[in-house]
């Protein structure tokens, strides 16, 4: 179950799986985030997954949850096959574990033991994976603030790469966050590096009442898709599941085929209606600017 407490036991067909990777290796896809909605590694044949794409020289990322237990030998595939992994951790104790993911608090010391048998197996093995943690602000509870810098320094201690703060959405809270985190910025960063969507925090505005986008079309769309677990290709991730955002199905046509249409249905979406703090609304700007750039003689080289 995910925090937004969406159960959905459902998976994808590990055949199924396969000849998508296959399809994907034929289009030139170079790298896969293996990803939520759900919860990639609750596959009962995660392992089986990654060792295909491995197979065929695509570079993996994996977003996890870390609700799982792995023998040490299948950590170890996993962190060599990786480029790198990021696990949601989200609190700084199994009280708020509780609060933000709305699960058992005993699964809090699951979730940091996945983190140090990954950080182990990347050193037995030499691996250049980067590990990380994850932390989503805005859940407006109290203790949010002191908590994060609770789990700021649990994953320094531990030797993680880095810890990333990213706001859930944009209330009060996200304002205060934003103010905090700049002041303690270089208290955390002594310990680890801290890496947060800046351009989110510092996007939300208590003065600001225009979020209106300055580029009217999804640039990103065109380097990036998602591909749900019912075939379906996606726009993005937030547009997941909404038919106007469906490219295709990857049940029904190859992904080469439903990648001709991917400028159809992108040009056909409203981005106003977008939340203003998408994950590729930064990417969508830069490319922007350098595509109405006027002085840029040579647009078609980006
Ligand atoms: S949510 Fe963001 S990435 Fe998705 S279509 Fe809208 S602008 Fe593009």
């Amino acid at each position: 179950m995910c925090p937004g407490h969406r159960p959905d036991s459902s998976y994808i067909n590990i055949d199924f799986v396969l000849d998508i990777i296959d399809q994907l290796q034929s289009a030139g896809i170079k790298a896969i985030v293996l990803s939520g909605g759900g919860e990639p590694i609750l596959h009962p044949n995660i392992i089986d997954i990654i060792k295909y794409i491995n197979s065929k020289g695509i570079n993996i990322g994996l977003v996890t949850s870390g609700q799982r237990n792995f023998s040490y030998n299948k950590m170890e595939y996993i962190i060599r096959s990786l480029t790198w992994l990021r696990i949601s951790l989200d609190a700084g104790t199994p009280e708020i574990y509780k609060l933000t993911h709305g699960i058992d608090q005993d699964k809090y010391k699951t979730v940091l033991n996945f983190i140090q048998d990954a950080l182990s197996a990347r050193k037995k093995t030499d691996s250049q994976c980067t590990i990380g943690v994850g932390y989503l602000t805005g859940w407006n509870h109290e203790k949010e603030i002191e908590d994060y810098e609770q789990a700021a320094l649990i994953c320094a201690k531990m030797g993680v790469d880095y810890f990333q703060l990213r706001p859930l959405n944009f209330s009060n809270k996200v304002y205060e966050f934003s103010d905090y985190i700049k002041k303690s910025v270089a208290s955390i960063n002594n310990k680890m590096r801290l890496v947060k969507s800046r351009h989110k925090y510092d996007f939300f505005d208590t003065t600001r009442i225009d979020y209106r986008r300055p580029y009217k079309y999804c640039h990103i769309s065109y380097f990036t898709t998602i591909i749900c677990v019912n075939g379906g290709v996606y726009v993005c991730c937030d547009l997941r599941n909404q038919p106007t955002a469906c490219i295709g199905n990857l049940h029904q046509k190859s992904f080469i085929d439903i990648w001709k249409n991917v400028n159809e249905v992108t040009a056909k979406v409203n981005i106003d209606n977008c939340l203003p703090h998408c994950k590729n609304d930064n990417a969508n700007r830069i490319i922007d600017r350098i595509l109405q750039n006027k002085d840029n003689n040579h647009k078609n080289f980006i």
